[in-house]
């Protein structure tokens, strides 16, 4: 048995309640009851995050995160979806499998889905010399 909550969700041995699902992936109600229709997305096999999920697996899910976005604003009367994920912990992640948030939005909801953050310290050019990839 999996010490880990989403694979255990995923293999149906702790109930959740299951959006959609196919071979690779699962979308479920996140329980946190925060904000109506809060979705969770994420692949069956076990991965930690966006650091260390295999193309496949990722492409996979981000095929569930955009089937389950187009039937919330086709389907259910939504406008549009924030998308959010934590990498790491020091990102907030709190659950270490991969998950993908899938925040459906009304306009006008008055929700805030983005965080106001503090200000940028470092010069831009500065902090682009330092994490500039180069051609690949
Ligand atoms: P994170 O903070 O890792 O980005 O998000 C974890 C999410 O998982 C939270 O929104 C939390 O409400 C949700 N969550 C944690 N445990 C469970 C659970 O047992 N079932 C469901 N459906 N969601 C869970
Ligand atoms: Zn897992």
């Amino acid at each position: 048995m999996s010490d880990c909550i989403f694979c255990r969700i995923a293999d149906g041995e702790i109930q959740g309640l299951r959006v959609c699902e196919d071979e690779k992936t699962l979308a479920f109600m996140d329980i946190a009851k925060d904000v109506d229709g809060h979705v969770l997305v994420i692949p069956k096999k076990h991965c930690k995050n966006i650091l260390d999920c295999d193309p496949e697996t990722l492409h996979a899910v981000m095929d569930t995160v955009q089937r389950v976005s187009l039937h919330l604003t086709g389907k259910c009367g939504y406008d549009g979806v924030n998308l959010l994920n934590a990498s790491g912990e020091s990102a907030g992640q709190s659950v270490p499998h991969f998950h993908i948030h899938v925040i459906p939005r009304k306009r006008n909801d008055q929700l805030d889905a983005w965080p106001e953050f503090e200000g940028a310290k470092e010069d831009i050019t500065d902090v682009f010399n330092r994490i500039h990839m180069g051609e690949s």
